[in-house]
């Protein structure tokens, strides 16, 4: 479902990936942790096509998010393929970024009425679904400011599901929340996780959700994967130093 091969990235003379490989089958649920700096927001924001690569290519169901083929050669991906292939992935982000001047079920109906086109009326259906699935059902009037934070995250969350997207990208979606409402959205994907066959990609310090949710975990450090293993295995069995150092400064 994703896939990253020799992905290059840079920031001025600073290399931040560097030929990067790795890969998530469709379904399958990766965290990504490491220290800060080491690239894994980077991946989300490519992911995105927030960053265009410096090399490699990026495969996101089976499709390329980086080039696309004129004649016989591929050239970087034009604006138009990128809008197509972002309809297919879904961000939540760490400040929740709703729209504030909408209620709650207008900002879920909002994209896939006027992105994908779909009638209004199924659109909100939709959108009730999954708002009863984040525990939302008596806030469809409200407006962002008047719900918590972790009530605030649980609409984007049932926002990027609206768009039935192939892929999930959790970009430290709990960090700017208490311990308590960060567990609240945590139940919630945990729900969606165990309720759906959708792909996530997340990068969290939440290492509790990493071990419960995630099949795989891949520990970064500067650029690079250092470990690639189930969390379990990962957390009691960790290979390097850097991993137990990191883990020891997390958990
Ligand atoms: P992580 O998410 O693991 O903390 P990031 O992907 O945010 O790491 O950052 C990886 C490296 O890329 C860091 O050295 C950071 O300073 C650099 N970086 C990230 N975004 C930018 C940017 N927009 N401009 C310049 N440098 C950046």
């Amino acid at each position: 479902m994703i896939r990253f091969d020799r992905v290059v990235k840079r920031f001025g003379a600073n290399v931040v990936l560097d030929e990067l490989d790795f890969a998530v089958r469709p379904g399958e649920r990766v965290t990504l942790i490491g220290p800060s700096g080491s690239g894994k927001t980077t991946i989300l924001r490519l992911l995105m096509t927030l960053e265009r690569v410096d090399g490699g290519t990026i495969h996101v169901g089976g499709e390329c998010l980086t080039h696309v083929r004129r004649g016989e050669r591929l050239v970087p991906a034009d604006e138009k393929h990128l809008r197509e292939v972002r309809k297919r992935i879904g961000m939540v982000f760490q400040q929740f970024n709703l729209f504030p001047n909408m209620r709650v079920l207008r900002n879920v109906t909002e994209a896939p009425v006027h992105v994908l086109g779909l009638p209004v009326q199924e659109a909100r259906q939709r959108a009730r679904e999954l708002l009863e699935v984040v525990g939302l059902a008596d806030k469809l009037d409200a407006y962002p400011a008047q719900l918590s934070g972790g009530q605030q995250q649980r609409v984007a969350i049932a926002r990027a599901l609206a768009m039935r997207p192939d892929v999930l990208l959790l970009d430290e979606i709990t960090s700017a929340l208490d311990p308590e409402l960060a567990a609240e959205v945590l139940d919630v994907l945990r729900d969606v996780a165990r309720t759906s066959d959708i792909t996530m990609l997340c990068v969290t310090h939440a290492m509790k959700f990493a071990r419960d949710v995630s099949h795989r975990v891949l520990m970064f450090d500067r650029g690079r994967i250092l470990e690639d293993k189930p969390p379990q295995e990962l957390f009691e069995r960790p290979e390097h130093e850097r991993t137990r150092r990191f883990l020891r400064s997390v958990l």
